[in-house]
């Protein structure tokens, strides 16, 4: 009933999964591998209703649901606005629909589109800002720049969806470590949203990121340098009340609190993992 691979956020991994569309639009990001085998298509009426006979049968009352795979909110309005109706009329228990937005997409949405979305009941949206420096930005051709990515973020939240930010640790190497980890917090500071997550770069053989640290091109960044990044990009935050979580099995330390209120607590908790070198193993980081 799932077209494989399936992709969701860590924070959804209760909720139902609808999958209406298949892929990713874009799909040209070099580190991310998630849809590399798998050509973006909205999945046809027929399907959709049987995968929604099946959904009902093993889970007819659902709290939140996450609508897969990458960005449903490429589709045109009139379309987002009719299978939302669709989900939210076959699974009226559902408090909660979220979905990936991607930043051109939301870009290229109008005012008025946003809105009609917001009311037509999609709640939540998570962003891959990856990093907020330009020439990182540049290097994993994620097509935006810093700029459209705080353009993009701040849409989102002033038309009221409940929003997350995600960004990758090691993702400029060592050359762009400390810009990298400034810039992000620089672009996640300015979007302010109400949830930020920090993955650390993790490579699937199927990425050209891969391939350009096998030629030699890209140097991963070893735990400690990704500590000191990390501990730089918490420090330079500006959040009103953000709940941060760094707690993705692909991190080297487990961090969660609430940014900025507990930003000391934070910033001690990896002071003390950096000196005892408390780290994820790399066999554990792969599973
Ligand atoms: S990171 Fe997001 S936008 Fe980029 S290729 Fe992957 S799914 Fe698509």
């Amino acid at each position: 009933m799932y077209t494989n691979p399936l992709y969701r956020p860590p924070s959804e991994a209760r909720s139902l999964i609808i999958q209406l569309t298949e892929g990713c639009s874009y799909n040209k990001c070099t580190f991310c591998g998630m849809y590399k085998d798998k050509p973006f298509r909205l999945r046809s009426p027929e399907e959709i209703r049987t995968h929604i006979e099946y959904l009902k049968q093993y889970d007819p009352r659902p709290d939140k649901i996450f609508i897969a795979d990458g960005n449903f909110l490429c589709l045109s309005t009139d379309k987002i606005l009719t299978h939302l109706q669709m989900v939210k009329s076959n699974f009226p228990s559902a408090t909660r629909i979220s979905c990936y937005a991607g930043p051109l997409d939301l870009i290229r949405k109008t005012s008025e589109d946003l809105t009609a979305i917001r009311n037509g009941g999609l709640d939540m949206l998570y962003m891959g800002v990856e990093s907020g420096n330009d020439e990182v930005l540049k290097r994993i051709n994620k097509g935006v720049t810093s700029k459209e990515m705080i353009e993009a973020g701040k849409k989102a939240v002033k038309h009221g969806f409940t929003f997350s930010c995600m960004i990758i640790s090691g993702l400029g190497g060592d050359e762009l470590s400390q810009a990298h980890a400034l810039d992000s917090a620089k672009v996640i500071s300015e979007i302010d949203p109400q949830y930020f997550a920090l993955l650390t770069l993790n490579l699937e053989p199927n990425t050209p990121l891969y391939q350009q640290v096998m030629k030699g091109e890209f140097t991963l960044m070893s735990p400690d340098d990704i500590m000191i990044e990390t501990y730089k990009m918490i420090e330079a935050l500006s959040l009103t009340n953000c709940v941060f979580r760094s707690n993705h099995v692909s991190n080297y330390v487990n961090l969660s609190g609430i940014l900025n209120k507990e930003k000391a607590a934070i910033l001690k908790k990896i002071k003390v993992a950096m000196s005892s070198r408390d780290y994820t193993p790399e066999y554990f980081r792969r599973l």
